[in-house]
C-alpha cells in the first residue's frame, strides 16, 4: 500500500529478549528512516546501581536502551545483548522505548519508603536522543522527580534538552539539579565519523550557552578522549577554550576506556577510518579495557594546565561511569 511507508508499522515478530521486558509493538516511521522502535511497559523505573560500582548517584533512570547517536566506543553497547540484539548496528538502530516509564517512576517516587536520593539521567543510553523528539518521555520523569523532592543529573548529547529548560530551571528551584554536556571531540570531520548521530560540536556549545542562559550551571564531560585523535596539547586546548567561551562551569575529562563488545565494535571502525593506529591501540590496550596508569599521567599532566588557563573549575562529580580505581594506582583523570 502506498501509505505503509508513512503510517506507523506494526511488527509482532519480537525477539524473545524483547518479550521478557514486556514487548508491546515494533515501529518504523519516515522521519526516522532507518531506525526501529520497540516499545516496551516496564515493571519498574528507578534502577539501583551497584554499591560496588563506586558512582557518585545510587539510582538511575533510562527511558530507552539502545541510541542512534550511535557512538563507535559507547560503552553502553554490551547491554543490547541482553535482549538478543547486538552491539553494533542494532544498538544504533533499535531502540527500546519504556513508554510508561513516566507514570512508572511517579509511582516509585511517590511512595512514603522513598527517601529521595539522586537519581542520574543519561548515564546508559543519551535521553536526548531522537527518538525523544517522538516519545517525549523526558518531561513526565522531570516532573516526577521535581514533585516529589528527588535530587536529579542529566547527561546528554542531545540539544533536544533545550525543549525542557525551563521545566528543568523550574525544578531547580525546588531541588538539586546537575545538567553535563558531552563534548569530547571538536573536529567536525572525526566527528561525523566517530559520533555520527549526535548533533554537531557546535550544536552542542550552543546548548551550554542556552543551559547557563537558563540560570543553571553547565558541566561538560570531555570524554572519552581518543588516544592519538583527539589527545593532542593542540585539540585539548582548542576544544577546552570553545567550552570556555560557551559558558561552561566545569569540566571531567579521562581516556577511552573499551569494556566487552565495545572493544571489538570500536576497533573495526578503527581499522576502517584510522588503520595506521590499529597496532597503537593494541598497544595501549593490550592488559584490558583501561588505558595504562603512564597514558593516564601523561593525559592529566597535559589536561591540568589547561583547565587552570581557560578558569573551568575543577569539578570531582562524574555523570557517568570513570575507570575502576582497580585499573591502575593513577586516579582517573578527572576534574
Ligand atoms: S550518546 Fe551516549 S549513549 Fe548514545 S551512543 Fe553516544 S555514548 Fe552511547
Amino acid at each position: 500500500m502506498r501509505w505503509d511507508g508513512q503510517g506507523v508499522r506494526v511488527d509482532d515478530g519480537a525477539l524473545p529478549g524483547l518479550q521478557r521486558i514486556g514487548f508491546v509493538r515494533s515501529v518504523r516511521t519516515p522521519q526516522f528512516d532507518g531506525i526501529t522502535f520497540h516499545e516496551v511497559l516496564c515493571k519498574s523505573a528507578l534502577n539501583k546501581v551497584a554499591a560496588a560500582s563506586m558512582l557518585p548517584f545510587r539510582y538511575t533512570v533510562n527511558g530507552y536502551r539502545g541510541c542512534s547517536h550511535a557512538c563507535r566506543y559507547c560503552f553502553a553497547r554490551p547491554t543490547h545483548e541482553y535482549l538478543d540484539l547486538d552491539c553494533g548496528n542494532d544498538f544504533d538502530t533499535q531502540v527500546v522505548v519504556k513508554t510508561n516509564v513516566a507514570d512508572v517512576l511517579w509511582r516509585e517516587v511517590h511512595r512514603p519508603s522513598w527517601m529521595r536520593e539522586t537519581v542520574a539521567l543519561g548515564t546508559n543510553t543519551d535521553p536526548y536522543q531522537r527518538a525523544e523528539g517522538r516519545y517525549a518521555l523526558m518531561p513526565g520523569i522531570l516532573r516526577a522527580l521535581a514533585d516529589s523532592g528527588t535530587p536529579f543529573s542529566i547527561l546528554t548529547k542531545g540539544t533536544l534538552l533545550r525543549r525542557d529548560l525551563p521545566l528543568i530551571a523550574e525544578a531547580a528551584g525546588h531541588v538539586d539539579v546537575s545538567v553535563a554536556v558531552s563534548l569530547a571531540v571538536g573536529d567536525p570531520e572525526l566527528h561525523r565519523d566517530v559520533e555520527p548521530g549526535t548533533p554537531s560540536p557546535q550544536a552542542r556549545l550552543a546548548l551550554i550557552t542556552a543551559i547557563r542562559d537558563a540560570g543553571l550551571d553547565c558541566h561538560v564531560m570531555v570524554a572519552p578522549v581518543l588516544p592519538h585523535l583527539t589527545d593532542s596539547v593542540e585539540h585539548l586546548d582548542a576544544l577546552l577554550a570553545q567550552i570556555a567561551a560557551a559558558g561552561a562551569t566545569g569540566v571531567t575529562v579521562f581516556g577511552l576506556h573499551l569494556r566487552g563488545s565495545t572493544r571489538g565494535w570500536f576497533m573495526a571502525w578503527l581499522a576502517r577510518s584510522h588503520p595506521e593506529l590499529v597496532g597503537q591501540y593494541r598497544e595501549l590496550y593490550r592488559r584490558g579495557a583501561y588505558l595504562p596508569s603512564e597514558y593516564r599521567q601523561t593525559l592529566h599532566d597535559r589536561v591540568t594546565p589547561l583547565v587552570a588557563k581557560f578558569g573551568l573549575a575543577p569539578d570531582r562529580r562524574s555523570f557517568r561511569a570513570p575507570p575502576p580505581v582497580a585499573a591502575g594506582p593513577v586516579q582517573p583523570t578527572l576534574f
